[in-house]
Protein backbone atom coordinates (compact mmCIF):
# COMPACT_ATOMS: atom_id res chain seq x y z
CA UNK A 1 0.00 0.00 0.00
CA UNK A 2 1.81 3.37 -0.73
CA UNK A 3 1.13 6.44 1.69
CA UNK A 4 0.46 9.73 0.70
CA UNK A 5 2.24 12.72 1.92
CA UNK A 6 -1.56 14.00 2.96
CA UNK A 7 -5.27 12.91 2.44
CA UNK A 8 -7.27 15.75 1.68
CA UNK A 9 -11.01 14.76 2.64
CA UNK A 10 -13.51 17.12 0.37
CA UNK A 11 -12.69 18.68 -2.89
CA UNK A 12 -14.98 21.44 -2.02
CA UNK A 13 -13.14 25.02 -1.79
CA UNK A 14 -11.67 24.49 1.79
CA UNK A 15 -10.23 21.27 0.63
CA UNK A 16 -8.58 22.71 -2.44
CA UNK A 17 -7.21 25.54 -0.47
CA UNK A 18 -5.47 23.01 1.83
CA UNK A 19 -4.02 20.94 -1.42
CA UNK A 20 -2.74 24.50 -2.97
CA UNK A 21 -0.80 25.55 0.39
CA UNK A 22 0.60 21.89 0.76
CA UNK A 23 2.02 22.24 -2.67
CA UNK A 24 3.71 25.19 -2.07
CA UNK A 25 5.01 23.77 1.31
CA UNK A 26 6.33 21.34 -1.71
CA UNK A 27 4.11 18.35 -1.02
CA UNK A 28 2.99 16.86 -4.30
CA UNK A 29 1.97 13.18 -3.19
CA UNK A 30 -1.63 14.00 -2.58
CA UNK A 31 -4.80 12.23 -2.62
CA UNK A 32 -8.38 14.43 -2.69
CA UNK A 33 -10.83 11.99 -1.66
CA UNK A 34 -14.68 13.49 -2.59
CA UNK A 35 -17.77 11.39 -1.70
CA UNK A 36 -19.73 13.36 -4.74
CA UNK A 37 -19.23 12.78 -8.65
CA UNK A 38 -17.41 15.84 -9.42
CA UNK A 39 -15.12 18.61 -7.62
CA UNK A 40 -16.88 22.06 -5.76
CA UNK A 41 -18.34 21.04 -2.53
CA UNK A 42 -21.71 23.28 -1.89
CA UNK A 43 -21.56 24.57 -4.90
CA UNK A 44 -21.62 21.04 -6.89
CA UNK A 45 -24.35 20.01 -4.54
CA UNK A 46 -26.41 22.78 -4.80
CA UNK A 47 -28.35 24.07 -7.97
CA UNK A 48 -31.86 24.77 -6.84
CA UNK A 49 -33.66 27.59 -8.84
CA UNK A 50 -32.17 31.11 -7.64
CA UNK A 51 -29.22 29.55 -5.92
CA UNK A 52 -26.59 32.40 -5.74
CA UNK A 53 -23.86 33.52 -3.17
CA UNK A 54 -24.87 35.58 -0.30
CA UNK A 55 -22.03 38.07 -0.40
CA UNK A 56 -21.18 39.85 -2.54
CA UNK A 57 -18.89 38.00 -4.77
CA UNK A 58 -15.77 39.83 -4.96
CA UNK A 59 -15.16 38.76 -1.48
CA UNK A 60 -16.50 35.03 -2.07
CA UNK A 61 -13.20 33.71 -3.98
CA UNK A 62 -9.47 33.21 -2.67
CA UNK A 63 -7.62 36.69 -2.91
CA UNK A 64 -5.11 35.19 -4.91
CA UNK A 65 -7.06 34.26 -7.58
CA UNK A 66 -9.93 37.07 -8.14
CA UNK A 67 -12.60 36.23 -10.94
CA UNK A 68 -12.69 39.88 -12.92
CA UNK A 69 -15.76 37.73 -14.78
CA UNK A 70 -18.61 37.60 -11.89
CA UNK A 71 -21.60 38.92 -13.87
CA UNK A 72 -23.58 40.12 -10.68
CA UNK A 73 -22.33 41.52 -7.24
CA UNK A 74 -24.33 38.32 -5.82
CA UNK A 75 -23.05 35.51 -8.43
CA UNK A 76 -26.15 32.79 -9.56
CA UNK A 77 -24.38 29.40 -8.46
CA UNK A 78 -23.39 28.30 -11.39
CA UNK A 79 -20.70 30.95 -11.78
CA UNK A 80 -19.43 30.03 -8.34
CA UNK A 81 -19.27 25.62 -9.96
CA UNK A 82 -17.17 27.19 -13.07
CA UNK A 83 -14.54 29.09 -10.66
CA UNK A 84 -14.23 25.77 -7.99
CA UNK A 85 -13.33 24.67 -11.99
CA UNK A 86 -11.53 26.92 -12.81
CA UNK A 87 -9.22 26.97 -9.88
CA UNK A 88 -8.46 22.93 -9.68
CA UNK A 89 -7.80 23.61 -13.63
CA UNK A 90 -5.21 26.68 -12.87
CA UNK A 91 -3.46 24.55 -10.21
CA UNK A 92 -3.98 21.27 -11.65
CA UNK A 93 -5.53 19.78 -7.95
CA UNK A 94 -7.80 17.34 -10.06
CA UNK A 95 -4.66 14.86 -10.87
CA UNK A 96 -5.17 14.29 -6.79
CA UNK A 97 -8.97 14.03 -6.67
CA UNK A 98 -10.79 10.87 -6.68
CA UNK A 99 -14.87 11.10 -7.06
CA UNK A 100 -17.52 8.73 -5.61
CA UNK A 101 -15.49 7.92 -2.76
CA UNK A 102 -16.98 7.92 0.80
CA UNK A 103 -14.54 8.06 3.42
CA UNK A 104 -16.27 6.22 6.38
CA UNK A 105 -12.83 6.71 9.21
CA UNK A 106 -9.43 7.46 10.21
CA UNK A 107 -7.06 6.08 12.43
CA UNK A 108 -3.37 7.27 13.40
CA UNK A 109 -0.94 4.59 13.64
CA UNK A 110 1.44 6.04 16.30
CA UNK A 111 4.15 2.64 15.24
CA UNK A 112 4.17 3.74 11.89
CA UNK A 113 3.27 7.29 12.37
CA UNK A 114 0.65 7.91 9.72
CA UNK A 115 -3.42 7.67 9.12
CA UNK A 116 -5.27 5.47 7.64
CA UNK A 117 -7.88 6.18 6.44
CA UNK A 118 -11.19 3.83 5.05
CA UNK A 119 -13.75 3.78 2.08
CA UNK A 120 -17.29 2.69 2.15
CA UNK A 121 -15.84 0.75 -1.35
CA UNK A 122 -12.22 0.35 -1.48
CA UNK A 123 -8.72 -0.70 -0.12
CA UNK A 124 -7.81 1.67 2.81
CA UNK A 125 -5.34 3.93 2.34
CA UNK A 126 -2.42 5.91 4.40
CA UNK A 127 -1.07 9.28 4.37
CA UNK A 128 1.36 10.62 6.22
CA UNK A 129 -0.91 13.65 7.18
CA UNK A 130 -4.80 13.97 6.79
CA UNK A 131 -6.86 16.65 6.49
CA UNK A 132 -10.32 16.94 6.48
CA UNK A 133 -12.31 19.64 4.44
CA UNK A 134 -15.72 17.92 4.46
CA UNK A 135 -17.95 21.47 4.74
CA UNK A 136 -20.68 22.87 7.58
CA UNK A 137 -23.13 22.50 5.40
CA UNK A 138 -22.88 19.29 3.93
CA UNK A 139 -25.21 16.59 5.84
CA UNK A 140 -28.64 17.51 4.54
CA UNK A 141 -31.34 17.21 7.28
CA UNK A 142 -34.42 15.47 6.39
CA UNK A 143 -36.95 16.56 8.83
CA UNK A 144 -38.36 13.77 11.09
CA UNK A 145 -42.25 14.45 10.53
CA UNK A 146 -44.64 11.61 11.19
CA UNK A 147 -45.80 10.19 7.69
CA UNK A 148 -43.04 12.05 5.85
CA UNK A 149 -42.07 8.12 4.34
CA UNK A 150 -45.93 7.82 3.48
CA UNK A 151 -45.92 10.67 1.23
CA UNK A 152 -47.11 9.30 -2.68
CA UNK A 153 -45.94 12.66 -4.79
CA UNK A 154 -42.67 14.14 -5.73
CA UNK A 155 -40.33 14.96 -2.27
CA UNK A 156 -37.43 16.68 -2.96
CA UNK A 157 -34.53 18.15 -0.54
CA UNK A 158 -32.69 21.16 -2.08
CA UNK A 159 -29.23 19.61 -2.11
CA UNK A 160 -30.66 17.26 -4.31
CA UNK A 161 -32.38 19.04 -7.29
CA UNK A 162 -34.24 17.52 -10.02
CA UNK A 163 -33.35 19.92 -12.16
CA UNK A 164 -35.80 17.65 -14.98
CA UNK A 165 -38.96 17.72 -13.20
CA UNK A 166 -41.44 20.46 -14.31
CA UNK A 167 -43.29 22.13 -11.30
CA UNK A 168 -45.65 24.41 -12.97
CA UNK A 169 -49.05 23.39 -12.61
CA UNK A 170 -48.25 21.84 -9.58
CA UNK A 171 -49.75 22.27 -5.75
CA UNK A 172 -46.39 22.64 -3.60
CA UNK A 173 -45.45 22.91 -0.22
CA UNK A 174 -42.06 24.08 0.84
CA UNK A 175 -41.13 23.30 4.56
CA UNK A 176 -38.10 25.85 5.86
CA UNK A 177 -37.42 29.27 5.74
CA UNK A 178 -34.24 29.55 6.35
CA UNK A 179 -31.55 31.40 3.83
CA UNK A 180 -32.09 28.41 0.85
CA UNK A 181 -35.86 28.99 1.38
CA UNK A 182 -35.47 32.94 0.91
CA UNK A 183 -33.81 31.80 -2.51
CA UNK A 184 -36.06 29.19 -3.68
CA UNK A 185 -39.80 30.55 -2.97
CA UNK A 186 -39.79 33.60 -4.95
CA UNK A 187 -38.69 30.96 -8.11
CA UNK A 188 -41.08 28.41 -7.19
CA UNK A 189 -43.89 31.06 -6.92
CA UNK A 190 -43.21 31.87 -10.68
CA UNK A 191 -44.51 28.15 -11.81
CA UNK A 192 -46.56 26.34 -9.09
CA UNK A 193 -50.29 26.47 -9.31
CA UNK A 194 -50.87 26.84 -5.27
CA UNK A 195 -47.33 26.97 -2.67
CA UNK A 196 -47.76 26.71 0.49
CA UNK A 197 -44.76 27.75 2.77
CA UNK A 198 -44.62 25.89 6.03
CA UNK A 199 -42.74 27.88 8.61
CA UNK A 200 -41.79 27.25 11.96
CA UNK A 201 -39.19 29.83 12.52
CA UNK A 202 -38.98 33.58 10.30
CA UNK A 203 -35.79 34.56 8.98
CA UNK A 204 -34.59 38.24 9.38
CA UNK A 205 -33.92 39.51 5.79
CA UNK A 206 -32.21 42.55 4.52
CA UNK A 207 -32.73 44.25 1.30
CA UNK A 208 -30.04 42.98 -1.19
CA UNK A 209 -28.44 45.42 -2.93
CA UNK A 210 -27.80 43.32 -6.01
CA UNK A 211 -27.30 44.61 -9.59
CA UNK A 212 -25.54 43.23 -13.05
CA UNK A 213 -21.61 43.76 -12.96
CA UNK A 214 -21.06 46.08 -15.85
CA UNK A 215 -19.03 44.50 -18.95
CA UNK A 216 -16.76 47.47 -18.89
CA UNK A 217 -15.98 46.98 -14.90
CA UNK A 218 -15.30 43.84 -15.50
CA UNK A 219 -13.06 44.33 -18.33
CA UNK A 220 -11.50 47.26 -15.72
CA UNK A 221 -11.21 44.25 -12.95
CA UNK A 222 -9.24 41.94 -15.56
CA UNK A 223 -6.94 44.75 -17.29
CA UNK A 224 -6.27 46.18 -13.23
CA UNK A 225 -6.33 43.84 -10.86
CA UNK A 226 -5.94 46.80 -8.32
CA UNK A 227 -9.45 47.54 -8.88
CA UNK A 228 -10.61 44.72 -8.13
CA UNK A 229 -8.55 44.13 -4.95
CA UNK A 230 -10.25 47.56 -4.00
CA UNK A 231 -13.94 46.18 -4.66
CA UNK A 232 -13.15 43.26 -2.34
CA UNK A 233 -11.76 45.15 0.39
CA UNK A 234 -14.62 47.36 0.74
CA UNK A 235 -17.24 44.51 0.64
CA UNK A 236 -14.90 42.39 3.11
CA UNK A 237 -15.19 45.94 5.19
CA UNK A 238 -18.37 46.14 4.92
CA UNK A 239 -19.09 42.31 6.29
CA UNK A 240 -16.38 43.22 8.93
CA UNK A 241 -18.24 46.13 10.43
CA UNK A 242 -21.69 43.81 10.43
CA UNK A 243 -20.21 40.79 11.91
CA UNK A 244 -17.56 42.69 14.80
CA UNK A 245 -19.68 45.25 15.79
CA UNK A 246 -23.82 43.80 15.20
CA UNK A 247 -23.04 40.34 16.63
CA UNK A 248 -19.66 39.68 18.13
CA UNK A 249 -19.18 42.70 20.87
CA UNK A 250 -23.43 43.28 21.29
CA UNK A 251 -21.86 44.18 24.85
CA UNK A 252 -19.99 47.45 23.72
CA UNK A 253 -22.27 48.41 21.10
CA UNK A 254 -26.00 46.92 21.58
CA UNK A 255 -26.65 49.67 18.87
CA UNK A 256 -25.19 48.31 15.72
CA UNK A 257 -27.32 45.03 16.38
CA UNK A 258 -30.39 47.20 17.12
CA UNK A 259 -29.88 49.11 13.68
CA UNK A 260 -29.57 45.85 11.71
CA UNK A 261 -32.83 44.48 13.36
CA UNK A 262 -34.43 48.07 12.65
CA UNK A 263 -32.88 47.72 8.94
CA UNK A 264 -34.77 44.88 8.53
CA UNK A 265 -37.93 45.75 9.98
CA UNK A 266 -37.97 48.85 7.62
CA UNK A 267 -37.27 45.99 4.47
CA UNK A 268 -40.38 44.11 5.77
CA UNK A 269 -42.96 47.22 6.57
CA UNK A 270 -42.09 48.31 2.94
CA UNK A 271 -42.92 45.25 1.54
CA UNK A 272 -45.27 43.97 3.46
CA UNK A 273 -48.62 45.88 4.27
CA UNK A 274 -51.46 43.08 5.90
CA UNK A 275 -50.07 43.58 9.68
CA UNK A 276 -51.22 39.74 10.36
CA UNK A 277 -48.78 38.81 7.42
CA UNK A 278 -46.19 40.75 8.75
CA UNK A 279 -46.12 39.50 12.48
CA UNK A 280 -45.89 35.79 11.04
CA UNK A 281 -42.81 36.72 9.47
CA UNK A 282 -41.23 39.08 12.21
CA UNK A 283 -38.65 36.97 13.89
CA UNK A 284 -38.92 36.84 18.08
CA UNK A 285 -35.10 36.59 18.49
CA UNK A 286 -32.60 39.13 18.41
CA UNK A 287 -31.10 39.99 14.76
CA UNK A 288 -27.56 38.00 14.66
CA UNK A 289 -28.92 34.76 16.30
CA UNK A 290 -29.04 32.47 13.10
CA UNK A 291 -27.57 33.86 9.97
CA UNK A 292 -29.58 37.16 8.32
CA UNK A 293 -30.07 36.80 4.92
CA UNK A 294 -30.75 39.24 1.80
CA UNK A 295 -33.90 39.10 -0.48
CA UNK A 296 -35.66 42.05 -2.44
CA UNK A 297 -38.28 39.57 -3.86
CA UNK A 298 -39.08 36.85 -0.85
CA UNK A 299 -41.26 39.58 0.95
CA UNK A 300 -43.73 40.30 -1.71
CA UNK A 301 -43.98 36.64 -2.42
CA UNK A 302 -46.61 36.09 -0.15
CA UNK A 303 -48.15 38.62 -0.96
CA UNK A 304 -49.61 36.78 -3.91
CA UNK A 305 -53.00 35.26 -4.79
CA UNK A 306 -51.81 31.63 -4.87
CA UNK A 307 -48.95 31.24 -2.03
CA UNK A 308 -49.87 30.92 1.47
CA UNK A 309 -47.79 31.24 4.59
CA UNK A 310 -48.58 28.45 7.36
CA UNK A 311 -47.16 29.07 10.63
CA UNK A 312 -49.48 26.11 12.42
CA UNK A 313 -46.77 23.38 13.47
CA UNK A 314 -47.23 20.12 10.88
CA UNK A 315 -48.33 17.14 12.50
CA UNK A 316 -48.59 14.93 10.08
CA UNK A 317 -47.40 14.21 6.36
CA UNK A 318 -49.93 11.50 4.56
CA UNK A 319 -49.96 9.95 1.04
CA UNK A 320 -51.59 13.38 -0.34
CA UNK A 321 -50.93 15.94 1.51
CA UNK A 322 -50.07 17.73 4.84
CA UNK A 323 -51.69 18.14 8.35
CA UNK A 324 -51.26 20.55 10.70
CA UNK A 325 -51.72 20.33 14.40
CA UNK A 326 -55.15 22.68 14.33
CA UNK A 327 -56.74 19.87 12.04
CA UNK A 328 -56.09 21.79 8.92
CA UNK A 329 -54.79 19.89 5.76
CA UNK A 330 -53.82 20.86 2.58
CA UNK A 331 -53.93 17.97 -0.74
CA UNK A 332 -50.57 18.65 -2.93
CA UNK A 333 -48.11 17.46 -5.61
CA UNK A 334 -44.33 17.96 -4.24
CA UNK A 335 -43.19 18.32 -1.15
CA UNK A 336 -39.97 20.66 -1.51
CA UNK A 337 -37.14 20.26 1.96
CA UNK A 338 -35.61 23.13 2.24
CA UNK A 339 -34.90 21.88 5.57
CA UNK A 340 -31.24 22.36 6.15
CA UNK A 341 -28.10 20.35 7.36
CA UNK A 342 -27.62 18.12 9.87
CA UNK A 343 -24.48 20.00 11.08
CA UNK A 344 -23.45 19.29 14.71
CA UNK A 345 -24.97 15.54 14.87
CA UNK A 346 -23.83 14.65 11.60
CA UNK A 347 -20.73 16.56 11.08
CA UNK A 348 -18.50 16.85 13.67
CA UNK A 349 -16.59 15.20 13.21
CA UNK A 350 -18.46 13.79 9.13
CA UNK A 351 -16.64 10.92 9.71
CA UNK A 352 -15.26 8.84 12.47
CA UNK A 353 -11.56 9.93 13.30
CA UNK A 354 -9.78 8.08 16.13
CA UNK A 355 -6.19 9.81 17.42
CA UNK A 356 -3.72 8.85 19.89
CA UNK A 357 -4.53 6.59 22.60
CA UNK A 358 -7.77 5.86 20.81
CA UNK A 359 -9.22 9.05 21.64
CA UNK A 360 -12.72 9.57 19.21
CA UNK A 361 -12.93 12.91 18.19
CA UNK A 362 -16.71 13.14 17.98
CA UNK A 363 -17.18 11.10 21.28
CA UNK A 364 -14.43 13.62 23.07
CA UNK A 365 -15.87 16.79 21.76
CA UNK A 366 -18.82 15.37 22.78
CA UNK A 367 -18.13 14.51 26.54
CA UNK A 368 -16.10 17.25 26.75
CA UNK A 369 -16.98 20.77 24.97
CA UNK A 370 -16.59 21.41 20.84
CA UNK A 371 -12.92 22.52 20.56
CA UNK A 372 -9.97 22.76 18.22
CA UNK A 373 -6.88 25.14 18.76
CA UNK A 374 -7.44 28.36 16.64
CA UNK A 375 -10.39 26.26 15.25
CA UNK A 376 -7.46 23.98 13.28
CA UNK A 377 -5.85 20.91 15.08
CA UNK A 378 -6.73 18.64 18.35
CA UNK A 379 -4.51 17.66 21.09
CA UNK A 380 -4.06 14.11 19.95
CA UNK A 381 -4.59 14.06 16.86
CA UNK A 382 -1.05 14.51 15.45
CA UNK A 383 -0.77 15.47 11.79
CA UNK A 384 -4.44 16.31 11.61
CA UNK A 385 -6.00 19.47 10.39
CA UNK A 386 -9.32 19.64 11.32
CA UNK A 387 -10.65 22.43 8.69
CA UNK A 388 -14.00 22.48 9.92
CA UNK A 389 -13.63 22.72 13.15
CA UNK A 390 -15.39 24.58 16.42
CA UNK A 391 -14.04 28.22 16.55
CA UNK A 392 -12.99 28.00 13.02
CA UNK A 393 -15.47 29.94 11.33
CA UNK A 394 -14.15 33.31 11.08
CA UNK A 395 -16.21 36.67 9.14
CA UNK A 396 -19.15 35.92 6.95
CA UNK A 397 -16.70 34.65 3.94
CA UNK A 398 -15.92 31.27 4.17
CA UNK A 399 -13.04 32.11 1.62
CA UNK A 400 -11.56 33.95 4.93
CA UNK A 401 -11.71 31.18 6.96
CA UNK A 402 -9.85 28.87 3.99
CA UNK A 403 -7.12 31.75 3.70
CA UNK A 404 -6.22 32.00 7.41
CA UNK A 405 -6.32 28.08 8.10
CA UNK A 406 -3.48 28.17 5.05
CA UNK A 407 -1.86 30.53 6.44
CA UNK A 408 -1.69 28.51 9.61
CA UNK A 409 -0.93 25.79 7.74
CA UNK A 410 2.23 27.24 6.23
CA UNK A 411 3.85 28.40 9.25
CA UNK A 412 2.91 25.24 11.43
CA UNK A 413 4.23 22.98 8.38
CA UNK A 414 7.47 25.41 8.34
CA UNK A 415 8.35 25.55 11.68
CA UNK A 416 7.87 21.52 11.86
CA UNK A 417 10.34 21.09 8.64
CA UNK A 418 13.18 23.56 10.08
CA UNK A 419 13.28 21.47 13.03
CA UNK A 420 13.94 18.43 11.05
CA UNK A 421 10.70 16.76 12.28
CA UNK A 422 7.78 15.33 10.09
CA UNK A 423 5.32 14.92 13.39
CA UNK A 424 2.87 17.95 14.63
CA UNK A 425 0.62 17.75 17.64
CA UNK A 426 -0.86 21.02 19.42
CA UNK A 427 -0.56 20.81 23.13
CA UNK A 428 -3.19 20.79 25.50
CA UNK A 429 -2.20 23.38 27.19
CA UNK A 430 -2.77 25.62 23.85
CA UNK A 431 -5.82 24.29 23.42
CA UNK A 432 -6.98 24.80 26.84
CA UNK A 433 -5.66 28.46 26.50
CA UNK A 434 -7.11 29.20 23.23
CA UNK A 435 -10.69 27.83 24.29
CA UNK A 436 -10.53 29.74 27.33
CA UNK A 437 -9.65 32.95 25.16
CA UNK A 438 -12.86 31.86 22.63
CA UNK A 439 -15.48 31.28 25.61
CA UNK A 440 -14.32 34.68 27.58
CA UNK A 441 -15.21 36.67 24.08
CA UNK A 442 -18.27 34.88 23.10
CA UNK A 443 -19.84 36.67 26.51
CA UNK A 444 -18.89 39.63 24.71
CA UNK A 445 -21.41 38.09 21.55
CA UNK A 446 -25.40 38.49 21.15
CA UNK A 447 -24.93 34.68 21.43
CA UNK A 448 -24.88 34.97 25.20
CA UNK A 449 -26.49 38.42 25.73
CA UNK A 450 -29.27 38.54 23.54
CA UNK A 451 -32.43 36.48 22.93
CA UNK A 452 -31.71 33.73 20.94
CA UNK A 453 -33.52 30.55 22.58
CA UNK A 454 -36.23 31.01 19.89
CA UNK A 455 -34.06 31.44 16.71
CA UNK A 456 -33.14 27.16 16.34
CA UNK A 457 -29.74 28.61 15.21
CA UNK A 458 -26.79 26.16 14.07
CA UNK A 459 -24.47 28.10 15.30
CA UNK A 460 -25.43 26.67 18.41
CA UNK A 461 -24.11 23.08 19.29
CA UNK A 462 -26.38 20.30 21.04
CA UNK A 463 -25.08 21.70 24.62
CA UNK A 464 -26.35 25.29 24.11
CA UNK A 465 -22.86 26.54 23.06
CA UNK A 466 -22.16 29.02 20.18
CA UNK A 467 -19.11 27.47 19.25
CA UNK A 468 -18.83 27.46 15.37
CA UNK A 469 -18.33 31.27 14.90
CA UNK A 470 -14.52 32.41 16.23
CA UNK A 471 -15.11 35.34 18.33
CA UNK A 472 -12.84 37.36 17.01
CA UNK A 473 -11.85 39.94 13.80
CA UNK A 474 -11.24 38.02 10.48
CA UNK A 475 -7.94 40.64 11.61
CA UNK A 476 -7.33 38.89 14.53
CA UNK A 477 -7.65 35.19 13.29
CA UNK A 478 -5.70 36.14 10.88
CA UNK A 479 -3.00 37.77 12.54
CA UNK A 480 -2.61 34.92 14.87
CA UNK A 481 -2.22 32.64 12.34
CA UNK A 482 0.91 33.64 11.08
CA UNK A 483 1.98 34.54 14.45
CA UNK A 484 1.03 32.07 17.13
CA UNK A 485 3.83 30.91 19.50
CA UNK A 486 5.54 27.72 18.08
CA UNK A 487 5.89 26.18 21.50
CA UNK A 488 1.87 25.68 21.41
CA UNK A 489 3.06 22.68 19.41
CA UNK A 490 5.22 19.73 20.12
CA UNK A 491 7.53 17.72 16.84
CA UNK A 492 8.44 14.65 16.45
CA UNK A 493 9.95 12.52 13.88
CA UNK A 494 12.72 12.48 11.68
CA UNK A 495 12.88 13.79 8.19
P1 LIG B 1 -31.37 26.42 7.63
O1 LIG B 1 -30.96 27.81 7.77
O2 LIG B 1 -30.95 25.46 8.67
O3 LIG B 1 -32.94 26.40 7.49
C1 LIG B 1 -33.69 25.22 7.53
C2 LIG B 1 -35.16 25.57 7.66
O4 LIG B 1 -35.91 24.37 7.73
C3 LIG B 1 -35.47 26.35 8.91
O5 LIG B 1 -36.45 27.32 8.63
C4 LIG B 1 -36.00 25.27 9.85
O6 LIG B 1 -36.84 25.76 10.84
C5 LIG B 1 -36.76 24.42 8.88
N1 LIG B 1 -36.97 23.08 9.40
C6 LIG B 1 -36.04 22.12 9.61
N2 LIG B 1 -36.61 21.02 10.10
C7 LIG B 1 -37.94 21.29 10.20
C8 LIG B 1 -39.06 20.57 10.65
N3 LIG B 1 -38.93 19.32 11.12
N4 LIG B 1 -40.27 21.17 10.63
C9 LIG B 1 -40.40 22.42 10.16
N5 LIG B 1 -39.38 23.17 9.73
C10 LIG B 1 -38.16 22.61 9.76
O7 LIG B 1 -30.88 25.80 6.23
P2 LIG B 1 -30.70 26.53 4.83
O8 LIG B 1 -31.83 27.43 4.54
O9 LIG B 1 -30.37 25.47 3.85
O10 LIG B 1 -29.46 27.45 5.04
C11 LIG B 1 -28.29 26.99 5.69
C12 LIG B 1 -27.16 27.94 5.47
O11 LIG B 1 -26.70 27.75 4.16
C13 LIG B 1 -27.46 29.41 5.55
O12 LIG B 1 -27.43 29.93 6.81
C14 LIG B 1 -26.35 30.01 4.73
O13 LIG B 1 -25.20 30.20 5.51
C15 LIG B 1 -26.10 28.93 3.74
N6 LIG B 1 -26.69 29.28 2.46
C16 LIG B 1 -25.92 30.01 1.65
C17 LIG B 1 -26.39 30.34 0.45
C18 LIG B 1 -25.52 31.06 -0.43
O14 LIG B 1 -24.51 31.54 -0.12
N7 LIG B 1 -25.92 31.10 -1.61
C19 LIG B 1 -27.66 29.99 0.05
C20 LIG B 1 -28.42 29.25 0.88
C21 LIG B 1 -27.91 28.87 2.10
P3 LIG B 1 -36.22 26.16 12.28
O15 LIG B 1 -35.46 27.43 12.01
O16 LIG B 1 -37.39 26.33 13.15
O17 LIG B 1 -35.32 25.03 12.69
Amino acid sequence: MSTYDAIIVGAGFGGMGAAIQLNRLGYDNLLILERESDLGGTWHVNHYPGLAVDIPSATYSYSFEPNPGWSRLFAPGRELKRYAEHVADKYRLRRYMRFGTEVTGAVWDADRAQWTVSRRDGDPVTAKYLLTATGFLSQPRKPDIDGIDTFAGKVIHTTDWDDGYDLSGKRVAVIGTGATAVQLIPELAKVAAEMTVYQRTPIWVSPKPDLAVPPALRRAFAAVPLTQRIARWAGSAVLELMMVTGVLHYKQLPAANRLGERWCRAHLRRQIRDPELRRKLTPSYSFGCKRPTFSNDYYPTFTRDHVHLETTPIARIDATGIVTSDGGRRDIDVLVLATGFDLWEANFPAIEIIGRDGRDLGKWWRENRFQAYEGVTVPRFPNFISLNSPYSYSGLSYFTTIETQMRHMDRLFTAMRARGATEFEVTQHANDEFLGRMREKIGDSIFALGQCSAANSYYFNPHGEATLLRPSSTANAHREAGRFPLEDYSFAGKG
